[in-house]
């Protein structure tokens, strides 16, 4: 049962607002370091902590991409960018994802995670099965022409906790569990085309992190950047950008790299689509109830 029900609608409301905002924006020749900083200041601006460093997954980088310090990669007027932004209250998240894209060959694809997204809170209530939702999805996904990513899904959120346990699937699968009242999940779907494989995988790239464990590495310069992780951040994903506001660019990679070695934070690699085809991306955070659902991310 959530106490702290207010927290996370607080947290929906701006989450919306600054999706909407970045919806409609024209990004073309903007950099990734321009988005993130400019998004995440979009969030602090109405009172809310960014739960995670704004993602700016470009064409077949599914997730999971956030700017470098000064990231120079710009924005190009054929590419598909999923924008995943999330904000808290007190660890309470709001989590949500918009595609922008600008070359109108590619409007299937987003239509198509936005109608997914769409059917699938429709049908949300208390009791329903994980399953039957990754059914919808699947369903409304092909009906398009297009593939959902498989081995990507949604999840129960909790504070300071975004993947807090349980999966809601892009696809039908067989088990899986049933929505909870009064618990706050995401809703994500993520198309793809045809020709592509469906799946995500792990690709070099690695610039979003978090905390493991606080046991000390016996580094002390280490521990202090793991202490200031800690007091900041929580358990909640950082980048390094978030660092070197206080640290020197180049102390903090090699400091964040002990701190990864010594495995006391984890590095998430980018998810890139297997036959590297294109993805489009939608998300909710939405809490179930008896009658239906309230969607904290709804569009204000
Ligand atoms: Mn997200
Ligand atoms: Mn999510």
């Amino acid at each position: 049962m959530i106490v702290q029900i207010e927290d996370y609608l607080k947290a929906g409301k701006i989450a919306a607002e600054v999706r909407e905002i970045v919806r409609v924006k024209d990004w073309i020749g903007k950099s990734v370091y321009e988005i993130c900083e400019e998004v995440e200041g979009e969030i602090k601006k109405r009172g809310a902590k960014c739960a995670f460093p704004v993602n700016t997954s470009i064409n077949e980088i599914a997730a999971h991409y956030t700017a470098e310090p000064n990231d120079p990669i710009t924005i190009k007027d054929t590419d598909l960018v999923k924008i995943d932004l999330g904000a808290q209250i007190n660890g309470y998240i709001a989590d949500t994802a918009v595609t922008v894209c600008y070359d109108a060959q590619f409007d299937g694809l987003v239509q198509a995670a936005e109608e997914g997204l769409s059917n699938a809170m429709s049908m949300i209530k208390t009791g329903v099965k994980a399953s039957d939702i990754g059914r919808t999805i699947e369903t409304t996904i092909k009906q398009l022409g297009f593939k959902p990513i498989a081995n990507l899904s949604g999840h129960s959120l909790d504070q300071y906790t975004i993947h807090a346990g349980r999966s809601i699937p892009n696809i039908w699968s067989i088990g899986g569990f049933s929505l909870s009242d009064n618990s706050a999940y995401a809703c994500e779907p993520f198309v793809t085309t045809k020709e592509a494989g469906g799946f995500v995988r792990n690709g070099q790239i690695k610039n979003i992190f978090a905390i493991n464990s606080r046991k000390k590495t016996k580094n002390e310069e280490a521990d202090r950047l793991l202490d200031f992780i800690w007091k900041n951040f929580n358990m909640l994903p950082f980048a390094l950008r978030w660092i070197t506001k206080e640290w020197d660019e180049k102390k903090a990679r090699e400091l964040l790299d002990i701190l990864v070695k010594k495995k006391a934070v984890q590095a998430y690699p980018v998810l890139i689509e297997v036959n590297e085809q294109r993805v489009a991306q939608a998300e909710h955070t939405f809490i179930p109830n008896e009658t239906g659902v309230t969607v904290t991310t709804r569009a204000p």
